[in-house]
């Protein structure tokens, strides 16, 4: 058997309900290895080696009672934007600092009520913002890759800690691509869900109408069993209702035959590296050798999905972060009336990115702007809905590049906000336009991963899961660890 920390989750699942191995023996095998590798990696902000080991033993005790479920006594990391009861969440921000959530989200809750065990909370861009992991307030997470490298964000933590073998699976967030783009630079599998498939309550919100959660893996098949666990309708969450879920592991048939995949010409973008445009055409002749059938489509609105989510996620970036006032949450730095206590504390609590953003959308916003960038952005949004739906009634999946190159020299965008906004030009139209993505290791260049991008119909993860699925019983690019040296 391999090393335990080198298990999948299903393998992981397999050795539990054997009795080959119990989960305190599990999860102290992880915090070992968080032991031995966090330092180099800084996937980490806090690690919960009591709760974890009390949950796997409660794990322990529930397995020899009777029948039990997929995720019983798996250790699991969680995005720091996420709250967990009783331990720190700070959304990777000094806002946040000492903030420790008196509740849990509803995924929390329900993979507790599964019996995963949760290692600890993961290091991202300050509430999300980013796509590097170079704008938390704490520490550069790197690339288990090529430690010189980005591991991609927001959820770098996420995607390093699978990548590292520090956790078997994690709970990302995709805004804007945070799932997925570092999953692709990280070689691992992510999943970004449709729009109200999983619950946000108790998600910190960043851009509520883009914002969702989904799992970070090693394959479809994992991503598959923890998205079982945590989706599903919520009556704390108003958009996340009257949706059944289905079986998603029941759905990994292997079988991809007369699947039809559309590959969007404007998607293979100017400056795109070309091992990576090679990869993806490769993986997608793969599939096609397994029986799929592939054309190319026009998806022709895509050009306009940068400057229009760079229009409303900060537009609703700059409502939601209007909470952290100094009064009701977090840091307070005091001063001498309320608007000075307001404004020192909002300078010394959010990072530069955090700021930029504000402004942006308190721009974006006011009064006399407001038709000229934010209806109109709306617009749009619907035009680039649109196309994707279109494109459905030919095809069933879009197959694309995740991003134009892979994994960047930390510090590389540190001086240009626009060049690190590009690096989501392939995966912001699916949150515009709520659409699920999974992201599927496909190969390498430079030593480092590179990721193919299926995109699903609204509500259609299992078709996406068993693409990506079928994918990986023909390819190994999924099992390929980094050496971490
Ligand atoms: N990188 C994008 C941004 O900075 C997306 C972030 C995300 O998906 N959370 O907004």
């Amino acid at each position: 058997m391999a090393a335990l920390h080198e298990l999948t989750l299903v393998q992981a699942h397999e050795a539990l309900t054997r009795g080959d191995v119990t989960s305190v023996e599990l999860t102290q095998a992880l915090l070992a290895r968080i032991a031995a590798v966090d330092s180099r990696v800084q996937a980490f902000l806090t690690v919960d080696a009591d709760g974890a080991l009390e949950q796997a033993r409660a794990a322990d005790l529930q397995r020899a009672r009777g029948p039990s479920s997929a995720l019983l006594g798996i250790p699991l990391g969680i995005k720091d934007v996420i709250s967990t009861s009783g331990v720190r969440t700070t959304c990777g921000s000094n806002m946040l600092a000492t903030y420790v959530p008196v509740y849990d989200a509803t995924v929390i809750a329900r993979l507790k009520q599964a019996g995963a065990v949760l290692l600890g909370k993961l290091n991202c861009d300050e509430f999300a913002m980013g796509s590097s992991t170079e704008h938390s307030a704490y520490q550069q997470t790197r690339n288990p890759w090529n430690l010189e490298r980005v591991p991609g964000g927001s959820s770098g933590g996420s995607a390093a800690a699978v990548a590292a073998g520090e956790a078997p699976a994690t709970l990302g967030t995709d805004t804007g691509g945070s799932i997925r783009q570092p999953a692709a630079l990280c070689g691992i599998t992510g999943l970004k869900p449709t729009y109200g498939r999983v619950s946000r309550y108790g998600l910190v919100a960043f851009a509520s109408s883009l914002d969702q959660i989904g799992p970070m893996a090693r394959t479809a098949h994992d991503c598959a069993m923890v998205l079982q666990v945590i989706a599903g309708d919520d009556p704390q969450d108003a958009t996340c209702t009257g949706h059944p879920v289905p079986e998603y592991v029941a759905a990994l048939t292997g079988d991809v035959r007369g699947l039809r995949i559309g590959v969007p010409r404007e998607f293979f973008v100017a400056g795109m590296q070309p091992e990576v445009e090679a990869a993806i055409r490769h993986a997608i002749d793969v599939l096609r050798d397994q029986g799929a059938i592939v054309q190319e489509i026009s998806l022709p609105h895509t050009q306009y999905a940068l400057p229009v989510y760079y229009l409303i996620a900060p537009a609703e970036a700059s409502a939601n972060l209007a909470r952290y006032d100094g009064v009701r949450y977090g840091l307070r730095e005091p001063g001498e009336s309320y608007f000075d206590e307001l404004e020192r504390t909002r300078g010394a609590g959010f990072g530069a990115e955090v700021r930029r953003r504000i402004m942006l959308g308190t721009y974006a916003l006011s009064a006399g702007y407001y038709d000229a960038y934010y209806k109109r952005a709306q617009q749009v949004r619907t035009l680039i809905r649109r196309d994707y739906l279109e494109a459905f009634e030919q095809v069933d999946v879009i197959a694309a590049p995740t991003t134009p190159t892979v994994a960047f020299k930390i510090g590389a965008h540190s001086d240009d906000p626009l060049a690190m906004y590009l690096e989501d030009v392939c995966t912001l139209p699916l949150n515009l336009a709520g659409l699920p993505g999974l992201v599927v290791p496909c190969g390498f260049a430079e030593g480092l991963p590179i990721g193919l991008q299926l995109i699903g119909r609204p509500f259609d993860e299992q078709t996406l899961l068993r693409t990506g699925d079928a994918y990986q019983r023909v390819t190994d690019w999924h099992t390929r660890m980094p050496a971490l040296v």
